[in-house]
């Protein structure tokens, strides 16, 4: 199963790949995830995206493609994967199609308000990426990684001008995907307003 998971930042995509990955037993592929650890390495890639992130603007589509194409290509996604914060826009999704076929686009539906609320009270521990939220999914121990203790953070891009920033960004870019998708008969629509059990029950009731 090659999935696509779209949708605004903070909608709840990568905390609902945790638990498909495991279900469908594919790996999951994050774009930002990939950008923030060749940030942590400080890779030549890293040096180059590390300002665009903070800002929350989009890395250009011909870096982010060639990254996603080399990861595409590795043994493990032979059988499947979630690709999670890619594409984000229009050149991207074109690139994909000539990479592979896809066979489901699921589009998190969550209220532009709650976004923002999970985008501001997300924590991230630094070492694993294993998110929490302040709120909604505290650590056991406040600001301690449940299973390394070690301090969570706080992503850079979460901060309240970059959140506003990336929303545009959503607006503009990104969500022009939803049609573009649909026009393919590809997208399943999921409410994912609701507790993440229940989103990832609507998922596979979805797939
Ligand atoms: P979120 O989970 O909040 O949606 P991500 O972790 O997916 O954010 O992405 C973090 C940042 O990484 C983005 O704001 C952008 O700067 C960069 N990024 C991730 N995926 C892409 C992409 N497909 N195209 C361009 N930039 C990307
Ligand atoms: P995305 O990958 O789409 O940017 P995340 O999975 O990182 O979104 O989730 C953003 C924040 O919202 C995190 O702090 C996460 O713990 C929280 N969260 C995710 N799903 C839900 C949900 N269904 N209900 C409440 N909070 C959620």
């Amino acid at each position: 199963m090659k999935m696509v998971f779209l949708g605004p930042p903070g909608a709840g995509k990568g905390t609902i790949a945790v638990r498909a990955k495991e279900f469908f037993n594919i790996p999951h592929i994050s774009t930002g995830d990939l950008f923030r650890s060749n940030i942590k390495n400080e890779t030549q890639l890293g040096l180059k995206v590390k300002e665009i992130l903070a800002s929350g603007g989009l890395v250009p589509d011909s870096v982010t493609i060639e990254m996603v194409k080399n990861r595409i290509a590795e043994p493990d996604c032979k059988n499947g994967f979630i690709l999670d914060g890619f594409p984000r826009t229009i050149p991207q999704a074109d690139a994909l199609a000539e990479m592979t076929d896809i066979d489901a686009v699921v589009n998190f539906v969550v209220p532009m308000e709650e976004v923002v609320k999970r985008l501001s009270g997300r924590r991230m521990c630094p070492s694993t990426g294993r998110l929490y939220h302040i709120v909604f999914n505290p650590p056991k121990v406040e600001g301690k990684d449940d299973e390394t203790g070690e301090d969570l953070i706080q992503r850079p891009d979460d901060k309240e001008d970059a959140i506003v920033h990336r929303l545009e960004v959503y607006e503009s870019q990104t969500k022009p995907l939803i049609d573009y998708y649909r026009k393919k008969g590809l997208i399943k629509e999921i409410d994912a307003s609701v507790k993440p059990s229940d989103v990832f029950e609507r998922l596979k009731a979805a797939l």
